[in-house]
């Protein structure tokens, strides 16, 4: 990319000019990272920043490797591992099957700590399948089981459909803005 000669979307009054600097980027875990030399485009007017496409994939790749991610690959491989679905390793795993879905398409990053998660089931099957036999998910129509899962979450009120909300908010708790 050579010149920029937009208008700022922020201002609209500058336009941006290419920097290159040391770009630092605060981690979900309290961490930051910094990476070098990374070219952004900035207003020469409001100071405001846009990431051009390969800036944003350096940003990526970075936060990748710092992070130990699982690839979308590698979720898959679990799945083809234990012969099982997007829906059945969601229910298994206790989390939203969209979630799942976006890890294997690569929509999504999986955090730290469900990619540790994820490898250790793969390296330790039996664990896996202990968890799966559990079938924590099933029969929660019973308000015992979804009290205790759920502590938190029971309002006060609770009646026979408390418990499908409950689920229902759980599968939407992904950012709407990075999804
Ligand atoms: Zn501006």
């Amino acid at each position: 990319m050579s010149n920029h000669p937009e208008t700022c979307f922020a201002c609209g009054e500058g336009h941006y000019q290419k920097v290159i600097e040391d770009y630092r980027l605060d981690l979900p875990e309290g961490e930051t990272l910094t990476v070098p030399k990374l070219l952004v485009l900035r207003c020469d007017k409001c100071g405001e920043d846009i990431i051009p496409p390969e800036s944003s994939r350096r940003i990526e790749t970075s936060v990748d490797q710092y992070q130990d991610t699982l690839s979308p690959a590698a979720v898959r491989s679990f799945l083809e591992q234990f012969q099982i679905d997007q829906t059945e390793a969601a229910e298994a795993l206790g989390m939203g099957g969209k979630t799942l879905h976006r890890w294997a398409r690569g929509t999504q990053r999986v955090s730290r700590s469900m990619g540790y998660f994820l490898r250790a089931l793969m390296a330790h099957p039996a664990v896996f399948e202990w968890i799966r036999d559990r079938n924590w998910r099933r029969g929660e129509g019973t308000a015992r089981r979804a009290r205790r899962r759920l502590p938190h979450r029971v309002p006060q009120s609770e009646g026979e459909g408390t418990e499908v909300i409950s689920e229902e908010t759980r599968d939407e708790d992904n950012c709407k803005g990075c999804g």
